[in-house]
């Protein structure tokens, strides 16, 4: 994709001053080691994400911080300081070294996004346990999935959920020693039910202080499952020295400085909802929004604006239900406090990074990783202007690729089995060269598929994307979801961008169907804004606006309305339960589906 327009960086705004000033000085210059030093470690050696999220901040100037500042569903706000959030978290440690897990013992946790969950996340890690996040809003089965892959020794969550999710399938989880209740508004006094305990009482019972064990940087810290959104989820492992990445990532792709007031929207389940919900903001001692409710447009820019939200980190599917809502809402609110706005999880449109731009005051900076990759890796800087539909450019610090295959879509391999690198504009795998600190070290009990993972000395990422002359990569879809019609490699992303142009598209989902002549055409789910309504016109009018957009070869030979595409429930169209459905195929896993409510 040839980028039509650029938008100039905005340094400066607010008169603060980037971190990073100038991409290629700081690529040039950029070593891991560099960003561990700005880091602590332990006293006697070693590393530990927790340490460096709270502890150091509680025994330094920033003691009395505001770290979270939390809306409860009702719009109560409650605040917790670094010292306090310390301090709390020591408490959970010494619960869980009281009930006898130890480290690497796996500490599930289901719950809503509130401040519990920040002190259950950060005493499990306090304790060297392992933290493993799911949806609170999961049903029972991918709930006992998951456990049993992760074998959990504890669960903490909610009376509520525990009734409707957990206690069904509990004696099938043999591993799972306790069961820990954070009370959800129910009276202290109500019992708990058999085989829980109140998490409230035994942290009024525990102490206040706890000392870190020894952590190598190399310990299990982590245990995130992926969006399961082209099968069934993996549960990925990620290590203490991880901390390292989310500083530096922090600091280069999402610009936190101290005074910052950050909110990350993502769900907890959710790699972001750790990686950048919970550890980056914490390590760089911003104060962070926790907002427990769902989307609300009119309460996000409620949030927005009564929190002043300086750096915000969000999602695609967020950003068009806000421009769903309307242009008029956006205006309604001071959004003036905005300095950096970040996406995540699916390709952002051009489109919607011009409506940032227009409408909020900010362009959006997207930004491309996965569960397995544990941080940014390729992203839109502060200090660099933005091309509309790119992903940006590697982090200082990663080394990205675009790889060329063969027919079968096997990596080329060049005579020293070193993988071979496509040309600038060929389209091919992106890869990383491993060795960042919060890669994943393997996908738990799956040894064969984390090997399958590399080739040729690169991680293999399983996103189809290329890369321009001046280094921006653009993506063109997973690998499992481009279509191949007439000999053309059509990416997913390059359809659904043109169709979301026309005034009358709120969402749409394309996937290929099989075709004798073309080997495959295109097929677009079109989900129209409020106001539109489904009719023969419109169809023939969105077919004629791709057409000319994009070409006959490559524009939709077929357009339906859905008014309910189906999303994971990370907010990810699930472009292969359209293609199943669409097929009459089984629909596999879809544990991560959202339900419609
Ligand atoms: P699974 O691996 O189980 O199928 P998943 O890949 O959706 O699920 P995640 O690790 O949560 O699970 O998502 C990472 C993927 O999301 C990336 O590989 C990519 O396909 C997509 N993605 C993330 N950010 C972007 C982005 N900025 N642009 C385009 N795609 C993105
Ligand atoms: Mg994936």
């Amino acid at each position: 994709m040839v980028p039509t327009d650029v938008i100039a960086k905005t340094i400066g705004v607010h008169g603060q001053s980037p971190n990073m000033v100038d991409y290629a000085a700081e690529r040039a210059g950029f070593r891991w080691q560099d960003a561990r030093q700005a880091l602590d470690g332990l006293a006697g050696g070693g590393l530990n994400i927790a340490h460096e999220a709270v502890v150091r901040h509680a025994r330094s100037d920033r003691r009395d911080h505001v770290a979270l500042r939390c809306r409860d569903r009702h719009g109560v706000r409650t605040e917790m300081t670094y010292g306090a959030l310390d301090e709390r978290s020591n408490r959970f440690a010494n619960v869980l070294d009281g009930l006898g897990i130890g480290p690497g013992e796996r500490v599930f946790v289901l719950l809503p996004r509130n401040a519990q969950l920040y002190v259950v996340a950060l005493g499990t890690l306090k304790n060297r346990s392992v933290l493993s996040p799911l949806f609170a809003a999961f049903g029972p089965e991918p709930i006992r999935q998951r456990l049993g892959i992760g074998a959990g020794s504890v669960l903490v969550t909610t009376p509520t959920l525990y009734r409707h999710k957990v206690a069904s399938v509990r004696e099938q989880l043999p591993a799972l020693r306790h069961v820990l209740l954070v009370g959800d508004g129910a009276p202290r006094s109500t019992p708990a039910p058999p085989g829980t305990l109140a998490l409230a009482d035994l942290l009024d019972a525990a102490s206040g202080d706890f000392t870190i064990g020894p952590t190598d940087p190399e310990d299990m810290a982590l245990l995130h499952f992926t969006s399961g959104t082209t099968g069934t989820p993996k549960g990925a492992i990620h290590v203490h020295d991880a901390v390292v990445s989310h500083y530096a990532t922090g600091r280069i792709a999402l610009d936190l400085h101290p005074d910052d007031v950050y909110w990350c929207t993502a769900d907890p389940g959710w790699v972001t909802g750790t990686s950048y919900g919970i550890i980056a903001p914490l390590v760089h001692g911003v104060t962070t929004v926790v907002d427990e409710s769902e989307f609300d447009a009119e309460r996000w820019y409620q949030t927005l604006e009564r929190e002043g939200v300086n750096v915000w980190y969000t999602a695609p599917t967020a950003l068009r239900m806000l421009m769903q809502a309307g242009a008029e809402m956006a205006a309604a609110h001071d959004l003036r406090a905005l300095r950096f706005v970040a996406s995540v999880g699916e390709p952002l449109n051009p489109e919607v990074v011009r409506w940032g731009r227009d409408v909020l005051g900010v362009a959006i900076h997207d930004n491309w990783w996965q569960t397995e990759t544990g941080g940014i890796m390729v992203a839109n800087y502060a200090c660099m202007d933005i091309r509309p539909g790119s992903m940006g450019r590697p982090l200082p610090g990663i080394d990205a690729t675009i790889l060329t295959h063969d027919d079968q879509g096997r990596i080329v391999l060049g005579p020293d089995d070193r993988a071979v690198e496509a040309d600038v504009g060929v389209e091919g795998e992106l890869a990383l060269r491993p060795g960042w600190p919060s890669m994943f070290r393997g996908f738990l009990g799956d040894a064969a598929r984390y090997r399958s993972c590399f080739a040729g000395g690169w991680y293999l990422s399983g996103d189809l994307a290329r890369r321009d002359e001046d280094g921006y990569f653009w993506f063109i879809g997973r690998g499992d979801d481009v279509i191949k019609s007439a000999g053309h490699l059509i990416g997913p992303f390059e359809v659904e961008s043109a169709l979301m142009e026309h005034e009358s598209v709120a969402e749409v989902g394309v996937i290929g169907v099989p075709d004798a002549l073309l080997g495959e055409v295109v097929k677009a789910f079109v989900t129209l804004k409020a106001g539109y309504s489904a009719s023969v016109e419109l169809r023939l009018d969105l077919l004629g606006f791709a057409r000319r957009r994009l070409g006959a070869a490559v524009a939709p030979r077929e357009i339906v309305f859905d008014p309910h595409l189906p999303h994971t429930k990370s907010g990810k169209i699930m472009r292969r339960l359209l293609k199943a459905r669409e097929l009459g195929l089984p629909e596999g896993d879809t544990s991560t589906l959202e339900l419609p409510s």
